[in-house]
């Protein structure tokens, strides 16, 4: 089995992902159908993170961004790539090569969720490959969840993180202000929730599956 060290996030010069989760369609993480990547790891730990499984900087599943392109590509229909986790920009490498291969397949656009915010990558990267990643991102949502400045509202989990047009591809999408929507999909060997949950969402999803 490859073994990866994790910081930083590649073996032999060559970038591996340790990935959390994969989706290869929905429409809960921004407009037209997308896929997902969720990468294991992150050092911020948010209190009230929707994904606190995903946060220890453990080994999940490791594997290849020549490897993730076609599971990602796998419905004609999707126009755009979504990545969030865990933290993205400490697997920037990675998450550059695979947008690159993939747009090499198809014009999509792309949605990266980051805790660190667009000044402090652009000042004091956290790791290689964020400019790279950065320069291929579409909308960067950034910045920490603080669970108080939570307003039900948007693709963004809390007020104080910023929507960042860094193209003009998704301009006309209302990032920060829409309804928000989960999609709960059911797997052979596990439910995976997908968006931005409302507010005791999350809650509601885990007492209708445990009743089930
Ligand atoms: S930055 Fe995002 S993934 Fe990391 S702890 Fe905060 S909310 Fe969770």
């Amino acid at each position: 089995m490859t073994t990866l060290s994790y910081s930083p996030w590649q073996t032999g010069g060559l970038p591996l992902l340790n990935v959390a989760a994969t989706c290869a369609a929905t429409h809960a993480l921004g407009p037209g159908l997308r896929a997902v990547v969720w990468v294991q790891g992150c050092p911020f730990n948010c209190p009230g993170c929707v994904a606190p499984a995903w946060l220890p900087m453990r080994q999940a599943r490791v594997a290849a961004p020549e490897e993730l392109v076609a599971e990602l590509l796998a419905h004609l229909q999707v126009t755009g790539l979504t990545f969030s986790g865990g933290e993205p920009m400490l697997q920037a490498v990675g998450l550059a090569r695979l947008i690159t291969l993939a747009r090499q397949q198809r014009p999509l656009s792309l949605i990266c969720f980051s805790g660190f915010t667009l000044d402090q990558l652009r000042r004091k990267p956290p790791g290689p490959g964020a400019a790279a990643l950065l320069d291929q991102t579409d909308v960067l949502i950034d910045g920490r969840y603080v669970a108080n400045q939570n307003d039900q509202r948007g693709l963004r989990g809390s007020l104080n993180q910023q929507i960042h047009y860094l193209t003009d591809r998704l301009i006309g999408f209302d990032f920060a202000t829409g309804p928000r929507q989960i999609e709960v999909q059911v797997g052979a060997n596990e439910v995976l929730l997908v968006g931005v949950p409302p507010r005791g969402a999350v809650t509601l999803v885990e007492q209708a599956l445990k009743r089930v």
